[in-house]
């Protein structure tokens, strides 16, 4: 078997949270547990929210968790060039065609997507003539046709899950009016470029999965394994989240010791008997995929992190 691959593709935006930890902590055991590499990604395409500021909070914040990567590859901001190049690719398939709906527009003729609250396109701008495309005063997005078609796969966490791209997603944007890519598009070319052979994540992104696989067969690269973790939650069944500020890591580092916080984690998510300290490193020795399971943990010791 060859060397398993994995990322952590944080946006920089802020502090990291509980979750962010959560799940760069076991994107990082999985490929630990086996010997395998880790890419450091930022996504940073939204410009406007992130900056090199946070991003350098960000590498810190890891280290000493002691979540080591092997490779930093460029942050997403800079790689429009590369974007360009497989929009392209997409465009001589005569894949695309410029939409231009509106919003309202949007909301008011389609039917709601099963997995993610969008809207399943009805494909109102797909055969439009090139005197109704000229006629239009609207920049548009650009969307890629999708074939009606299941796409399937089985999560490591989540199990069997499959979608009909053209009855369940519609075609979908792949390059925003503003000329902005999207994050399925990105992270696909992303993904691909480093040879990802496995992708964890907060498993409320799993109905973006057959979009990329769709992307991945087109620009030619191998599905990675995906595995889709659950989301921390309180005890009293609140979900924990960026607005728990006593719980980035500004104010963690400040209480505890690592092995403090990567102990009521592992703990949480069922790699523990009790949640006693322990390193990353020690963790990766007991590493288990089979002991994670659903959509949702409660971190039970959450006092342990007030310290
Ligand atoms: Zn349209």
């Amino acid at each position: 078997m060859s060397t398993p691959v994995g990322r952590f593709a944080p946006t920089p935006s802020g502090r990291m949270h509980l979750g962010n930890v959560f799940a760069a902590m076991i994107a990082w055991l999985s490929v630990k547990s086996r010997g395998g590499h880790l890419v450091l990604r930022m996504e940073d395409l939204d410009t406007q929210r992130t900056s090199a500021e946070f991003a350098e909070t960000l590498r810190q914040d890891l280290k000493w968790l002691g979540l080591h990567w092997d490779e930093e590859t460029p942050p997403q901001s800079q790689r429009s060039a590369v974007y360009d190049a497989y929009f392209e690719k997409l465009r001589d398939m005569d894949l695309l065609y410029p939409c231009y709906c509106s919003r309202s527009q949007l909301h008011n003729v389609n039917a709601p997507h099963l997995s993610d609250g969008t809207y399943v396109y009805a494909g109102t701008c797909r055969d439009l003539t090139e005197e109704q495309r000229a006629a239009q005063k609207r920049q548009p997005s650009w969307r890629v046709r999708v074939p009606d078609r299941e796409f399937s796969l089985t999560d490591l966490v989540q199990g069997p899950y499959r979608e009909n791209l053209l009855t369940d997603c519609g075609d979908f944007v792949v390059r925003r009016a503003d000329g902005v890519y999207v994050y399925q598009l990105a992270v696909t070319v992303d993904d691909g470029e480093s040879g990802v052979t496995e992708v964890v994540r907060g498993w409320d992104l799993l109905g973006s999965a057959p979009r990329q696989m769709y992307l991945q067969e087109l620009f030619g690269f191998d599905h990675p394994q995906y595995a889709h973790i659950p989301m921390l939650m309180a005890p009293e069944g609140r979900r924990l989240s960026k607005r728990d500020q006593d719980l980035d890591m500004g104010a963690l580092r400040n209480r505890l010791r690592p092995e403090q916080l990567i102990g009521v984690l592992a703990h949480a998510a069922g790699l523990t008997e009790d949640a006693a300290p322990i390193s990353a490193k020690e963790l990766a020795a007991i590493f288990d995929w089979s002991k994670i399971r659903g959509k949702e943990i409660v971190v039970t010791e959450l006092e342990k992190l007030y310290g």
